[in-house]
């Protein structure tokens, strides 16, 4: 694997696997992804690291029949706006759900999937996705 295809996918590791995005603590406001300056406080604002919970609602979605490469295995799926518990708005594969069981409003938790069969460096790619909180 070359090494800018490395560096790039380390680069998502984190937010990838562990939901880690920022909070400002100066305003309060949560980013998914991450954001090095807050639009709001801009430069009085102070960015930390914030690893979510997890937990959210759905905020709207959409049912895919027609998949991009890698994801044949999974149609029908469900893509969803999920809107965290924190206030930050997360698109995501919903999981261990039937299209037809999803709702708006549906409370949802992160877990840990695969993402894709392999990319082109031939790495198995895996993240969250959304599934029904029990
Ligand atoms: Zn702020």
């Amino acid at each position: 694997m070359e090494e800018k295809a490395v560096s790039f996918y380390w680069r998502g590791f984190k937010e990838r696997y562990g939901l880690v995005g920022s909070k400002c603590e100066l305003c309060s406001r949560h980013f998914f992804p991450g954001r090095v300056i807050c639009p709001e406080c801009r430069r009085k604002g102070k960015m930390h690291e914030h690893r979510f919970s997890g937990k959210g609602k759905v905020y709207s979605y959409t049912v895919i029949r027609t998949p991009p490469t890698g994801f044949e295995i999974y149609i029908p799926y469900v893509v969803a706006i999920v809107d965290l518990e924190e206030g930050a708005r997360v698109v995501s594969q919903l999981v261990d759900v039937k299209p037809e069981e999803v709702s708006i409003g549906m409370p949802v938790e992160a877990c840990f999937r695969k993402i894709r069969e392999q990319n082109q460096s031939g790495l198995v790619l895996y993240g969250f996705k959304f599934r029904p909180l029990k």
